[in-house]
C-alpha cells in the first residue's frame, strides 16, 4: 500500500512563523494545476501498488476549487489504483469551509480534513497573521461535521506570543469539547527569516521558556489521554480507529509519492524532491526536463531514516526489526548512544522497543540526532 501527497503552494495570506515555500500570488494556479496533472501522468510508474491515501497539503489546498480538486483527483484516478476505502485528506483553512464548498467536496469523495485552527484566541491569531477568526474556526467545524464529515482533525500550536499556561489550557479544553477525530499540536518554532523571528530579534516577542513549553505539552497529553485520545505519535493524537493513515505510512516507511513543487517522494531504495519554485517547476515540466534531485538511500541512510520515524512515534524503535534489517553493529550503536538518555529519563526501554519519555520529546531532535549513525 502506497500514498500519494499534492503540494498546493498557495495561500491567501502568509502567517508571520511560516517558513513554507507557497506564494500569495496565485496568477500561476491555471498553470500549476496543468503541471500539476502532467507529473501525475508522468510519474504513474512510481507506485507499483494500491493506494490507500491521498493527501492535499500546502500551502492551503483549501483555496481552489472543487472543480480543481476534482480535475487533480481523476487524473489521479486515470494513473493509480486507488483503493475504495481510500483516505482523502483536505488540509482546509477555516474561512474556506463553507457548507456549499463542503457539500462539493463530499461529492469529490474528500473524506478527511484537516483544519488549521492554531488557536481559539483571537488576540494569539492576529499575533501570528492568521487569516481566520476563533469564531471562524469553531463554525467550520461545526459546520464540518453537519456536512457529514466525521473524520476531523484540527491543528493546534503551543507557546504563542500572547499565550501563557492557563490560556494553552484554554485553548485544549476548547478542542476537547469539539467531537472531533484527531488533534495535531505543534510547539511554536521561530523560524530564522520569518516576520515573526524578527519580532523575536528585536525584542518585540518573547519565547515562551523551556518550563513553560514543557508544562504546556504535559498538560496537552494528559487532557488528550483523558478525553479518550490515543497518543501514538509526538505531535499527534486520535480517537480509536482514527490515526491518520497518511502520516502513518510516512511512519512505518510506505512508498508516497508526493506530487508538486517541493513535495518528496520515497520508495525505500531512494528519496526525491521536486524543484521548489513555481515557476520552474512548471517550466521544466513543459519542457521535459528532469524537475527533482534524488539520492539513492545506503544502508546507513536508511538506518538513520528508521531511528527518526520510529522515534516520532510512541511505539519507538523496535529492537527486532533494527537487528534484522541494520545488524549487531547499528543495533550496539543505538543502545551505546541511547545509554545517557536512559539513564536521565529522556528514553525508555520497554520490552523490545525503545522509546521516548514525556520530558524526552521536548528534546527529541537532539536524542534523534544522537542516535544516528555518522560513519
Ligand atoms: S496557511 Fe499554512 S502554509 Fe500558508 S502561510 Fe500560514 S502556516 Fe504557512
Amino acid at each position: 500500500m502506497a500514498g500519494i501527497y499534492i503540494h498546493i503552494p498557495f495561500c491567501k495570506s502568509k502567517c508571520s512563523y511560516c517558513d513554507f515555500y507557497s506564494k500569495t500570488d496565485f496568477s500561476q494556479r491555471k498553470e500549476l494545476i496543468d503541471c500539476l496533472i502532467k507529473e501525475i501522468h508522468l510519474q504513474k510508474n512510481y507506485i507499483d501498488e494500491n493506494v490507500e491515501t491521498i493527501y492535499f497539503g500546502g500551502g492551503t489546498p483549501s483555496v481552489l476549487s472543487s472543480d480543481e480538486l476534482e480535475r487533480i483527483l481523476s487524473a489521479l484516478e486515470a494513473n493509480f489504483l486507488i483503493e475504495e476505502d481510500a483516505e482523502i485528506t483536505l488540509e482546509a483553512n477555516p474561512d474556506d469551509l463553507t457548507a456549499e464548498y463542503l457539500n462539493a467536496l463530499k461529492l469529490i469523495k474528500i473524506n478527511r480534513l484537516s483544519i488549521g485552527v492554531q488557536s481559539f484566541d483571537n488576540k494569539q491569531l492576529k499575533a501570528i497573521n492568521r487569516r481566520h477568526s476563533s469564531e471562524a474556526a469553531l463554525t467550520a467545524v461545526e459546520v464540518s461535521k453537519n456536512n457529514g464529515f466525521n473524520n476531523i482533525s484540527i491543528d493546534l500550536i503551543f507557546g504563542l506570543p500572547e499565550q501563557d499556561l492557563a490560556s494553552w489550557k484554554e485553548q485544549v479544553n476548547k478542542a476537547m469539547y469539539l467531537d472531533i477525530q484527531h488533534l495535531s499540536a505543534y510547539g511554536l518554532m521561530y523560524e530564522e527569516g520569518t516576520p515573526l523571528w524578527r519580532k523575536m530579534k528585536k525584542g518585540e516577542v518573547v519565547p515562551v521558556d523551556d518550563e513553560t513549553s514543557i508544562a504546556m505539552y504535559h498538560y496537552l497529553v494528559k487532557t488528550c489521554v483523558e478525553n479518550g485520545f490515543e497518543h501514538y505519535e509526538i505531535s499527534n493524537f486520535a480517537k480509536p480507529d482514527f490515526r491518520s493513515r497518511h502520516n502513518s505510512a510516512y511512519w512505518q516507511e510506505k512508498t508516497y509519492l508526493g506530487i508538486g513543487p517541493s513535495a518528496h517522494s520515497y520508495n525505500g531504495i531512494s528519496r526525491q524532491w521536486n524543484i521548489l519554485s513555481i515557476s520552474q517547476y512548471c517550466r521544466k515540466i513543459n519542457q521535459g526536463e528532469t524537475f527533482y534531485e534524488k539520492e539513492i538511500l545506503s544502508l546507513q541512510d536508511k538506518y538513520n531514516d528508521f531511528v527518526m520515524v520510529s522515534l516520532r512515534t510512541m511505539d519507538g524503535i523496535n529492537f527486532e526489526i533494527l537487528q534484522k534489517r541494520f545488524g549487531e553493529k547499528m543495533y550496539n550503536h543505538c543502545l551505546k548512544s541511547a545509554e545517557a538518555f536512559i539513564n536521565n529519563g529522556k528514553l525508555a526501554i520497554d520490552k523490545n522497543f525503545l522509546r521516548l519519555t514525556i520530558d524526552g520529546v521536548m528534546t527529541s531532535d537532539q536524542i534523534i540526532v544522537e542516535l544516528m549513525y555518522v560513519s
